[in-house]
């Protein structure tokens, strides 16, 4: 295969073509924060919440600075006794863990489901002790866990169930009795980050947590806001966590197109499905019918994981780039080494570090980039 010239060259991510057409709404949210001067807590962190909520089916939202310090103000929320066990996938963005490790608790890793990449309720259940307080399920690459078992499991063991909801903000899980719940909304708390390349970015840092119980939502507002139940009167030990004006402005103005790019990731996602079918050595994402996929990353398996490395610097030389989302699982990060665990004790994660390559799906990929990339793979097979 030749490379050609595609103008833009194909990206990993590509914010600036997602944001080219929104320009002149961008420049206004931003014109207007400039005129009104309320940097902290002005009127579009009111109305960005007001209309996340409703875009959720009306959760309370909370908005924080980043979606590590709403995994961190969630399990502030629980009020767990220090040494409590935090059960969190084996194989997740490292920030699931750390707000547990430093409030004290003990981050339990847990291993995964090979093809959603959720937990694995089996494992959950033979992971939980007396000591057990919560349990953090990850929604990743865009699809839901398994939510309905690990409500279950939560609710019998009587443990706090939160949702790391970075990657798959506006994905919905329909139960065995036909409800619909949006991932998120269905944990004590659920948790997401606008960091920017996540499905619903900023231009910045930026987070928010969400609850259907509003005295939950008040202590998490106050754990927010340095403890404080009202001014210079600090009722907890809190963090200074907000979300920007600014920020909530430009987020107000995205999130009206967050369903069209949504529509347009599944649309290549399909496309990809259908370019790489009947490759032997490469599964596609596998699909929970339960959940829709958002896909916040289109990530592919090689049977063989020996050949990932070969098949990145295939692609890298056609000039498509790839990202191996995760490398490490998290108990094999140094950081964590003292937590005691051993290579071989979460085989599903440590297989899907090996195995596991995403390929580009930002919703401005055009179709014949997206048809590039499918060839690409296909002749490395
Ligand atoms: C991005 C991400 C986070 C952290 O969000 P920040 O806003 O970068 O702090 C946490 N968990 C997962 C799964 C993520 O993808």
């Amino acid at each position: 295969m030749s490379i050609p010239a595609f103008t833009p060259p194909i990206l990993m991510l590509d914010l600036a073509a997602q944001h080219a057409p929104l320009r002149a709404e961008l420049d206004a949210a931003l014109r207007q924060c400039l005129d009104e001067s309320a940097f902290i807590q002005g009127p579009a962190v009111a109305e960005f919440v007001q209309e996340l909520s409703q875009y959720l089916g009306g959760p309370h939202v909370v908005p924080c600075a980043n979606g590590t310090d709403a995994l961190q103000l969630a399990l502030m929320s629980l009020r767990l006794p220090q040494g409590s066990e935090v059960l969190v996938p084996a194989f997740t963005y490292v920030a699931t863990l750390e707000a547990a490790a430093l409030l004290g608790l003990v981050p339990v890793p847990v291993d995964v489901l090979p093809t959603t990449f959720g937990l694995d309720p089996h494992a959950v259940e033979a992971a939980i002790t007396p000591r057990t307080g919560a349990i953090v399920a990850v929604h990743l690459f865009g699809q839901c866990a398994d939510l309905e078992s690990l409500r279950r499991l939560a609710d019998h063991h009587n443990l706090a169930l939160i949702e790391d909801n970075a990657q798959s903000l506006g994905a919905t899980f329909t139960t065995s009795t036909g409800e619909t719940w949006a991932a998120g909304t269905v944990g004590e708390v659920g948790t997401t980050s606008f960091f920017p390349s996540k499905n619903l970015g900023a231009m910045g840092d930026g987070g928010a947590l969400f609850t259907h119980d509003s005295s939950r939502a008040e202590l998490l507002r106050q754990l927010a806001n340095h403890g404080q139940t009202r001014k210079y009167h600090h009722e907890h030990i809190g963090l200074n966590s907000r979300l920007d004006t600014l920020q909530a402005a430009l987020l107000r103005v995205k999130l009206r197109h967050l369903e069209q790019w949504t529509a347009a990731r599944q649309h290549i996602a399909a496309r990809y499905d259908a370019a790489f079918a009947g490759i032997a050595g490469l599964l596609v994402p596998a699909r929970d019918p339960r959940s829709t996929h958002v896909f916040h990353q289109y990530t592919v398996q090689l049977t063989d994981p020996t050949r990932r490395d070969v098949l990145q610097k295939h692609l890298a030389a056609l000039g498509v780039p790839s990202v191996v989302y995760y490398p490490l699982p998290v108990h094999r990060q140094p950081a964590y080494h003292y937590l005691g665990y051993q290579a071989g004790q979460f085989p599903v994660a440590e297989r899907l570090c090996q195995k596991v390559l995403s390929v580009p799906i930002h919703p401005t990929l055009a179709p014949e980039q997206v048809a590039f990339i499918g060839e690409a793979v296909r002749s490395f097979f």
